[in-house]
């Protein structure tokens, strides 16, 4: 469906980071032999590319591909034949809806697949009959889309990083580590910015490669706010009180942008109201900073001509993630720093195609285009084009399915995703997936979660098809394939479609589509932000959506004029302090946090598997303040075991100032001692996005180093 035919290298994606920066890819001589060549004019990286990106041929022709589909008997895989696999699955999924209802099986869709795959995925749930489908968004920024949406308008970057790099002056960092998670966008982009004069606030409980790419600690000019985790809303409260208790004395300082509060804006009385008995001092204390640090960065804020805040996981993964990113949104609207270039709210997103997953509908709650499913009108619209009724209440999200398997939910459809490790409380998860009566996995490698999987179907890497993907920033940019390298493996566009076709036998064709573009093209109809694309108007350079007409050259910074929202006004909503449902006890007196490295990627599938990502860091470890590591007499490089009252995993002891004296750091991207044997499955009451971020620890040492 997507192979290119020549001996040219094609021009494609990198497939980890969200940056989305352009690389090409070389067929040699056997299919497998795919070589990296540098795309020097490629539109957002111009030929960069770091250690990840570099190494993403790797796993191409890597050992240990699925090759054949398989089905388990007898608690054993056995190869097996498309035809038999993909009748077992069509099969099941009919028993199961006639047994159970079409609530009785999730769909899990991947942003590591391309936007036609997920277009098609959340299609087959919905004409399945079910709402209940989503993505690994869920665990990474449905908290951020949650509030940009509702009170700005669109769940996405506002700005792009060509502008911020052009007209920032203070970068507001936010829980998120672009030095290690962003590096092209870092070095690229806002390294520049930085030597040009910007200044970096950098909020974050850990020291990470942002604080050292900017020299954080070394100057003046940069500030590193290293606050206890989950005190995010209190730091950004003595923030706010400190703009208002400054415009109400020097109101020309122009601190508060008043015209655009006025005119743009509705809710900044209920911010004042809230903040009336805010004590900055108490907050700063449990924030563990001293105040005229907060006061500092606050000023530093107020008085920059442009002033961009960046947000990551660090704010999202809680269970008040929701109003942590509100309180971003507060920050920007009450100083005017939104509707131009260089401002703005941006969440930096984590996978290669998070932002298009989630675009193209691949939500329980939502249909391409974010028109929500209990919007009648929008709904009718949706299913004008698809020709068949999509149920009117919004869906369980993954987190909600997997607590509901082996009840309510039945049957699990995964495509290309890990739930077996990417859920916090895993060891729960593993248990629960065993209540399932059928689970079929579509993916590359034989994941954690294949061992839990009734039929497994094969699928072709990202390096030998052809789709869409949309990066951070909002734009959609083509990814183009060489040769398969096994011949019985397929396309996830192919399994959906022949899956699709089986199952829904009517003679409407509703999953028949010639290749990435024909879906495409039904996505354009459905979906108003991508309706003015088409491949030829992406071509090598991709679009930002909105993009709804032809010929609209998409946008790369939002609100200009208005926002998005039913009245057009951006919506200030004070929020106070949630503490972590977890906090230190005598049990459990450390507080444990979790992040990722640059050379790992979330749940290891392809990195792992990596000889030069995993090289540099091939197994799990925790970072301790030497004051603890004192305490429990911990010697760097020991074997510890790091526990909470959901598991416990032994990792080697990392002693460092990096992290805050109580508190533990650990990462979730290896099997047996991933941090999600830990993490907390409290989820966030609006975003269901789990607290990946705070839960109690402790930690047993006895272990020999
Ligand atoms: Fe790939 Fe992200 Fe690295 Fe760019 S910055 S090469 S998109 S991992």
């Amino acid at each position: 469906m997507s192979t290119d035919e020549t001996d040219e290298p094609v021009k494609t994606i990198c497939p980890y980071c969200g940056v989305g920066c352009g690389i090409q890819i070389q067929q040699g001589e056997e299919p497998g032999d795919v070589q990296f060549v540098p795309w020097g004019d490629a539109p957002v990286n111009e030929g960069r590319i770091c250690i990840k990106g570099g190494a993403a041929t790797e796993v191409v022709a890597h050992e240990d591909r699925l090759t054949d589909p398989l089905i388990r008997e007898d608690g054993e895989f056995r190869e097996a034949t498309w035809e038999e696999a993909s009748d077992l699955v069509v099969s099941e999924l009919e028993r199961i809806r006639e047994e159970y209802g079409p609530d009785a099986v999730g769909f899990f869709g991947s942003s590591k697949t391309m936007n036609e795959e997920n277009y098609l995925l959340q299609k087959l749930a919905r004409r399945y009959g079910t709402n209940n489908v989503d993505n690994c968004t869920r665990m990474c920024h449905a908290s951020t889309v949650w509030a940009l949406r509702t009170s700005l308008g669109a769940g996405a970057m506002t700005n792009s990083m060509a502008d911020l790099e052009a007209e920032c002056d203070l970068f507001w960092i936010q829980g998120a580590n672009p030095g290690e998670q962003h590096p092209i966008a870092n070095s690229q982009y806002f390294r520049q910015a930085v030597l040009d004069g910007a200044t970096v606030i950098q909020v974050d409980p850990h020291a990470n490669k942002t604080t050292r790419s900017f020299q954080i600690d070394e100057t003046d000019r940069h500030q590193h706010l290293q606050l206890n985790p989950g005190t995010d809303i209190p730091l950004l409260n003595i923030v706010l009180k400190t703009i208002l208790e400054h415009h109400e004395e020097h109101p020309d300082d122009g601190w508060i942008d008043e015209e655009f509060v006025e005119e743009r804006t509705e809710g900044f009385e209920d911010l004042v109201e809230t903040l009336v008995d805010f004590d900055k001092k108490s907050a700063a204390e449990e924030c563990g900073i001293p105040l005229e640090d907060i006061e500092r960065a606050a000023e530093a804020y107020a008085t920059a001509d442009n002033a961009a805040i960046f947000t990551g996981m660090g704010m999202s993964q809680h269970a008040c993630g929701v109003d942590n990113v509100q309180n971003e949104i507060n920050l920007a609207l009450i100083t005017g720093n939104l509707g131009r270039p260089g401002t703005g709210v941006n969440p930096l997103r984590g996978q290669n195609n998070v932002q298009g997953t989630c675009d193209v509908g691949a939500m329980p709650n939502v249909l391409p285009g974010y028109q929500l499913v209990d919007d009648d009108e929008a709904r009718e619209s949706v299913e004008e084009v698809w020709g068949f009724e999509v149920p009117d209440e919004p869906g369980l999200t993954n987190v909600e399915c997997s607590h509901e398997f082996g009840k309510s939910v039945r049957g699990l459809y995964v495509m290309g995703e890990n739930p077996v490790m990417s859920e916090p409380d895993a060891n729960r998860v593993e248990e629960r997936i065993q209540n399932l009566e059928f689970v079929v996995v579509q993916d590359i490698f034989p994941t954690e979660t294949v061992e839990y999987a009734d039929v497994v179907l094969p699928a072709t890497t990202w390096a030998e098809r052809g789709g869409t993907v949309t990066n951070t920033d909002r734009r959609v940019q083509r990814m183009r394939g060489v040769e398969n390298v096994h011949e019985n493996t397929k396309h996830d566009l192919e399994i959906l479609s022949e899956v699709g076709t089986r199952l829904f036998d009517d003679g409407d064709e509703l999953f028949d589509f010639d290749d990435p573009e024909d879906v495409f093209e039904e996505l354009r109809e459905v979906c108003p932000i991508y309706h003015g694309m088409t491949y030829d108007a992406l071509d090598e350079e991709g679009l930002h959506w909105p993009c709804y007409e032809p010929g609209d050259e998409g946008d790369p910074f939002l609100y200009e004029e208005a926002f998005d929202t039913e009245n057009g006004l951006g919506q200030i909503e004070g929020v106070t302090h949630q503490p972590p449902e977890e906090t230190p006890d005598d049990e459990y007196p450390l507080i444990l946090t979790t992040a990722r490295l640059e050379e790992h990627y979330n749940t290891g599938t392809m990195s792992r598997r990596s000889p030069t990502l995993n090289r540099q860091t091939p197994e799990n470890f925790v970072d301790v303040h030497p004051t603890d590591a004192d305490r429990y007499g911990i010697e760097d490089g020991q074997d510890v075991v790091l526990t909470s009252r959901r598991g416990e995993i032994t990792v080697e002891a990392q002693v460092t100032d990096d992290t805050r004296e109580g508190v533990v750091w650990t990462t979730p991207h290896f099997a047996a001692a991933s941090a999600n044997r830990l993490t907390n499955d409290v989820l966030d009451e609006r975003a269901k996005i789990p607290e990946y971020k705070a839960a109690a620890a402790e930690i047993e040492v006895g272990i020999e180093p």
